[in-house]
């Protein structure tokens, strides 16, 4: 009987290995497999380029917008195979958030200008939705933007805002309507980032890399036409587009291959004479932490199969995010554990990005400890990001408990 969800057909395995093999350049390979986790956009972006030349670049679209086509289990081993051999991961901001958010209520204007650039990854887009003092609580964000005839004055300040210093557009939450409830007075707005007004200033993150930035908008004209469906319904659309970004955010390819590299520094260090992956004590916790990232591999396939559940999509959304988030942080820490000393050995800012190829020449140190604890600290931020921890618990609570 023909399998429903088949993730070991060999065939298309094979497609999607070849395509690596012959277009994943090494070097951007060793820098993948070596940066922590906020860092190579340009890289990700390059190789979004190189998927767009077999048409790969937005697999998960519908095919009218440049999607493949592709069922769930072709799309789960496309991810597992490119991942496997260091390929970075698909652009977030513009492939999973504003595309499909363009695709389902964006003009048709809009899809023509904006979605080809996406799927053939020329553009580069960030999210401007947090504000000092609107994270978690998003609904009262202060930004304004003002109708005068055919364009928005925008006016405010963004705050962690991923990759906005090599954005060419940004999406934006703004405040059209100050005297709607909070949550009603919402739009979502595209903005360029080149456009006069807009200025991008660096928030160094603690390994010492720049990902996040401060975004200050200081009367910026925006033409009318860039207002995404109706003005005062941005919530909405935010809501959809952040229920996507949790999905994604279980970033279970991530830590997958990190858990192979826990394995392979298990295999190189030792205790007191012994390899550590023999010591007993260490093989339970590895043994506990890889059971732990198997049953979430096993949700993630199962919401993206589409099995019924029960459960309210927002609190299975946030539980992969929070689960996933959780483990992220988990396999850093036994990495850096298990290297020791070892793991400090090029944490240090001035040293960044941790991608200099020139420390994979130094034999004295394997190129795996590289700047783990760097690596570790970023992802402090993991169970923040994309909504916080305990904001994830409430969803939850509030959805699938009715608490
Ligand atoms: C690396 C990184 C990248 C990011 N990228 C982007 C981006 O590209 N675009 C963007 O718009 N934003 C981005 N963010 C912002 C992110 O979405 C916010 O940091 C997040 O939503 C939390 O908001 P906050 O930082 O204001 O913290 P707060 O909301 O102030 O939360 C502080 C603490 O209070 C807790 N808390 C808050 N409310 C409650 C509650 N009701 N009940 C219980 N506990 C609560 C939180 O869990 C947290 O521990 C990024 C953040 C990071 C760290």
């Amino acid at each position: 009987m023909e399998s429903r969800f088949d993730i070991e057909d060999a065939a298309f395995r094979a497609l999607v290995r070849e395509f690596v093999r012959d277009n994943l350049p090494a070097d951007m390979a060793w820098r993948t497999r070596h940066r922590s986790f906020y860092g190579g956009h340009r890289d990700i972006m390059a190789w979004s380029r190189i998927l767009a030349r077999n048409g790969w670049a937005v697999p998960h679209w519908p095919v009218e917008h440049g999607g493949t086509g592709w069922t769930a289990a072709q799309l789960h081993m496309f991810h597992e195979e490119t991942r496997r051999a260091d390929a970075p991961p698909l652009p977030y901001q513009g492939p999973y958030l504003v595309g499909p958010v363009l695709i389902a209520v964006g003009s048709d204007e809009q899809k023509r200008r904006f979605l080809p650039r996406i799927a053939s990854g020329e553009d580069c887009w960030c999210q401007g939705f947090s504000e000092p003092g609107a994270g978690s609580d998003l609904a009262s964000l202060r930004t304004t933007a003002l109708r005068r005839a055919d364009h928005y004055v925008v006016s405010g300040q963004k705050l962690w805002t991923s990759a906005a210093h090599e954005a060419d557009w940004g999406f934006f939450l703004v405040r059209t309507d100050p005297s709607a409830r909070p949550q009603q007075g919402i739009s979502f707005l595209l903005i360029d980032m080149r456009s006069p007004g807009v200025t991008v200033r660096p928030v160094i993150l603690l390994n010492g890399e720049h990902h996040v930035n401060e975004v200050f908008l200081d009367e910026v004209l925006v033409p009318a036409a860039n207002l995404v469906g109706e003005e005062n319904k941005g919530w909405h659309y935010a809501k959809t587009l952040l229920g996507a970004e949790r999905t994604v955010s279980a970033e279970v390819y991530w830590s997958e291959n990190e858990l192979a590299k826990l394995k392979e520094i298990a295999r190189r260090e030792r205790v007191r004479g012994t390899a550590l992956i023999d010591d007993e004590a260490f093989r339970r916790r590895l043994a506990y932490l890889e059971i732990e990232l198997r049953a979430l591999r096993y949700s993630v396939l199962r919401v993206s199969a589409g099995e019924p559940d029960p459960v309210p999509e927002g609190a299975i959304t946030s539980a992969l995010k929070l689960r996933g988030s959780e483990l992220m942080q988990k396999v850093a820490e036994l990495q850096v554990e298990a290297l020791g000393p070892k793991a400090m050995r090029y944490f240090d800012a001035a040293e960044f990005p941790v991608s200099d190829a020139a420390h994979a020449d130094d034999p004295s140190w394997p190129a795996y400890a590289i700047a783990k604890t760097g690596g570790q600290l970023t992802l402090r931020a993991a169970t923040i990001a994309g909504g916080a921890r305990d904001v994830q618990k409430n969803i939850i609570a509030k959805l699938a408990f009715g608490l």
